[in-house]
Formats: structure tokens, C-alpha cells, sequence
């Protein structure tokens, strides 16, 4: 992890039970997970504002979770996931690829994990940039050389090119603490990056259109609300998804009982 890293705004997990699946990752590849969780919380946050907006404001709101396989929960896959719903303690969507390991879970599945399954997380604006991608690299160092020449110019990588060589962590430690909140807005990463001389916005783009850090009067998930807003979720006030699948720790898939398409509500 960069030295650069700012622990008092976002803080590292800390190693426990329910990251088991991080002990066969490489040092570089478990310090980007790190990070991706430690800024999951502004992440999901800015993922339940778009559920309010009439016309999406962002191209893509993407995760990469762990699925662990059958045969041993250390072993598994990552596997992409969008149309994300977050909800406290755990990350609902759309999986966009058959899994390797489990042949009851097919593209377009809806999954719910705990966000301790968190990989990766990414969020990409109209014209096709994104942040987050912090394990990108390690996925492209595992790749022949023929493969990477293939993909690079396809998303999620082609989101990337802009700040390349310069990673995900870097990129949102360096942004500008906000004057008025006090905090980085990582929706400013983007537009912020790779001129210096254009870090001098002193008020971010949160604060910028009135919204402010508030918590669910429900479950106390984070949520980005204009003053007089309800302070309720896109779970609590809409429901959530249902899911499809759940991973257990047994690694035995558990499909719910009497799936319907009803709200379902869920912490
Ligand atoms: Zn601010
Ligand atoms: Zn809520």
C-alpha cells in the first residue's frame, strides 16, 4: 500500500474471518483489494445516488467479487458484476459471465455477497472514464502478452487508458481534500487527473451541487442527499433486487426458496 495513503479518511480493513479468501492473493493484488474496500463506503454511496437520477449520470457501476468454488472456499473466481445495488453489509447484481466454478450460476444472475467478497469496484462517467480498477493491473500481469494486446482496448481496461501508468490507489490519494467537507469526492478523479495544474478546485463536486455525507435513518448505510431529501436508501425507499444465488461459506450454493419477483428487504 502506498505510504501516500490517506488511513484516517479511509480507513483499511482489518484482517478478519470473513477475508479468508485474501490469503492466496499476491502482496500487490491483497493491497488493491485493500483499498478497494476501504473506499467502499463512498463507493456504494455515490451507487445509490444514481438510482435517483431520471437520466443515468454514469456509464458503468461495476464490482468484482470473489465467488469461492465447490471444492475449497479459498479457491474461486472474480467474477464482474453490475446494475449494483449496495445495501451495508452486502453487494447485490448482475453477474456478466457464466461462472468457471459452479455451473448453477449463468450470466445475468443476480448474486448478493457480503462486501467482505469485494475485489474491485468501478465507476465510469459518460465519456468512458473510470475510477476504481484497482486490481487491473495484477489482472493484466497474469495475461500473455497476446491476450493483453486484445483487451486493453476493451472495457473495463479501455476505461483506464487516460491514467495509465498510474493506479487506482495513487489516483484517489492524490485528490484534493474538499475545504467545505473536508473529504476527497472520488467523482473528481477523473476530471481532476493527469493536470496539476488543475487541482485547484478548493470546493468538490459534492459539495459543489448541495449534497452532504448522511447515513440511512434505516440501516445507517451512507448516503448522498441534498438538504431536505429523505433520509432513507434506494433499498429502503425502492427494495432491493432479488437475488438469485448466495454463496455460503460451506461454498454450497443456496438458492432461496419461492424466488419472486416481491421487494425484499435486507441489511
Ligand atoms: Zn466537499
Ligand atoms: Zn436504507
Amino acid at each position: 500500500m502506498a505510504s501516500t495513503w490517506p488511513r484516517e479518511e479511509w480507513p483499511l480493513p482489518e484482517m478478519e474471518a470473513e477475508l479468508y479468501w485474501l490469503v492466496l492473493a499476491e502482496e500487490d493484488l491483497f493491497s488493491a483489494i485493500l483499498a478497494a474496500q476501504a473506499t467502499y463506503e463512498e463507493f456504494a454511496s455515490i451507487a445509490d445516488l444514481e438510482q435517483f437520477k431520471l437520466l443515468p449520470s454514469l456509464l458503468s457501476i461495476s464490482v468484482k467479487v470473489f465467488l469461492s468454488s465447490r471444492e475449497h472456499p479459498f479457491v474461486g473466481e472474480h467474477i464482474y458484476a453490475d446494475n449494483v445495488s449496495c445495501s451495508r453489509e452486502s453487494i447485490i447484481g448482475n453477474i456478466n459471465a457464466d461462472s468457471k466454478f459452479r455451473d448453477d450460476l449463468h450470466e445475468g444472475d443476480i448474486i448478493r455477497v457480503p462486501k467482505t467478497r469485494l475485489s474491485d469496484w468501478f465507476l465510469v462517467s459518460m465519456d468512458g472514464r473510470g475510477i476504481g480498477g484497482f486490481s487491473l493491473p495484477q489482472v493484466l500481469g497474469e495475461m500473455s502478452e497476446q491476450d493483453r494486446t486484445v483487451v486493453v482496448n476493451e472495457p473495463p481496461f479501455a476505461w483506464f487508458s487516460y491514467r495509465n501508468p498510474v493506479n487506482a490507489a495513487d489516483q484517489l490519494a492524490a485528490l484534493p481534500v474538499c475545504e467545505q467537507c473536508g473529504r476527497r469526492n472520488l467523482l473528481d478523479a477523473a476530471a481532476f487527473f493527469p493536470n496539476d495544474s488543475e487541482r485547484k478546485v478548493e470546493i468538490c463536486g459534492l459539495c459543489r451541487n448541495g449534497l452532504r455525507r448522511l447515513s440511512c435513518e434505516l440501516f445507517g448505510i451512507r448516503i448522498l442527499r441534498t438538504e431536505g431529501a429523505p433520509l432513507k436508501c434506494a433499498g429502503c425507499l425502492h427494495g432491493r433486487p432479488v437475488p438469485t444465488w448466495e454463496p455460503t461459506l460451506s461454498a454450497e450454493p443456496r438458492k432461496p426458496t419461492g424466488f419472486s419477483n416481491e421487494v425484499y428487504f435486507w441489511e
